[in-house]
């Protein structure tokens, strides 16, 4: 069903520059793909949108994240969904940070009164949750306004949280947001997302993913970007988080993947829109990601169809249309052949 990606595989290399043999998808739509959806969605319906999936090949995802009720409410589930998932050998089902809203970013560095920055880890690892995740801001505009601390002060809130998950064995992975541009202070300097970069590296994360929050990076930022971020932390450490929200989450991908990140977020049927710019695109979809990669002949081990089928099962839930252009080009396809079936014999 791929279409033409899959009948031309080409060697690992574009335009002359080499590329990873294989890429690690992490499907974040789960968590950062449903966190913002008003209408609460079933426990049921994300235990199955997980379950599918996983069966799709995917072998990370962020299931959900432990933050409290009363900022993210669709995620109050969390435990619920955690126990009731059919767990696959071999895939990591973590706890994702929230970024998104002002809300849920002031939740997740647990400005909350009273409570402890790592309570919400502690309920993630009651929850039997293989990795957990922390955040930082590399916009000090952005970081003052959602969390309402300087960047070097959100940092060391996590501290709590890197070090309990370091004692109960628990890999920790960090996000930089708004790594490349800032709703509030415009561009952000490629040294400045190195900076955090390194500091979430020292703390002990294993992989650190620099997100292109509002999704305006070009292949070129992207470029600068990353050059400076693996002059901090090995490039095989660091994941590439794209927004879509101007059309260039794929070319910027590629670009990530042509200096050798080989690991990509990504949320099926682009999950997740932009909450600094109504209506618009967040979140690139996993279905096209995995296309470009297959076209690339780079392997990701993602079954298409299933994959596929599992994003018109979460759409259809929660009444979206898929964001995802290889999802809707193949529907209209499908649907093309079906309507050709239907005409009279001549
Ligand atoms: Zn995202």
């Amino acid at each position: 069903m791929s279409g033409l990606a899959e009948r031309h595989p080409v060697a690992p290399a574009f335009q002359g520059r080499p590329l990873p043999a294989s890429v690690k998808i992490v499907e974040v739509g789960p968590r950062d793909g449903l966190q913002n959806e008003k209408e609460t969605i079933p426990t049921d319906v994300k235990v199955e949108f997980i379950d599918r999936l996983s069966a799709a090949g995917l072998a990370y995802i962020e299931a959900t994240s432990f933050v409290s009720p009363k900022w993210v409410p669709q995620l109050a589930d969390g435990a619920n969904v955690m126990g009731r998932i059919r767990r696959r050998p071999g895939v990591t089902y973590s706890q994702g940070p929230n970024l998104g809203t002002a809300a849920a970013a002031a939740a997740a560095a647990a400005i909350e009164p009273g409570s402890r920055p790592s309570s919400g880890f502690e309920r993630a690892l009651q929850a039997g949750v293989d990795e957990v995740a922390i955040f930082a801001a590399a916009s000090e505009a952005f970081s003052r306004k959602n969390l309402n601390c300087s960047i070097q002060e959100s940092l060391e809130r996590f501290v709590e949280v890197a070090d309990a998950a370091k004692a109960a064995g628990i890999p920790v992975r960090g996000y930089v947001s708004c790594a490349a541009g800032c709703p509030y202070s415009g561009r952000v300097e490629p040294a400045a997302a190195a900076a955090v970069a390194r500091a979430l590296w020292d703390m002990g994360c294993h992989e650190i993913s620099l997100g292109d929050t509002i999704g305006v990076a070009t292949p070129a930022s992207v470029t600068a970007m990353f050059e400076a971020a693996a002059k901090e932390v090995p490039i095989e450490h660091l994941a590439a988080h794209m927004h879509d929200t101007y059309g260039q989450a794929l070319a910027n991908i590629l670009a990530a993947i042509q200096l050798g990140v080989h690991v990509v977020d990504a949320s099926v049927a682009g999950l997740g829109g932009c909450p600094y710019a109504k209506g618009a695109s967040g979140n690139v979809a996993t279905e096209d990601v995995v296309y470009m990669l297959s076209g690339l002949g780079i392997s990701h081990g993602v079954d298409a169809a299933a994959l596929a089928d599992a994003g018109e099962f979460i759409c259809a839930a929660i009444g979206r249309e898929s964001q995802s252009r290889v999802a809707r080009a193949t529907r209209g396809a499908r649907q093309g052949a079906a309507a050709r079936r239907l005409e009279p014999e001549q």
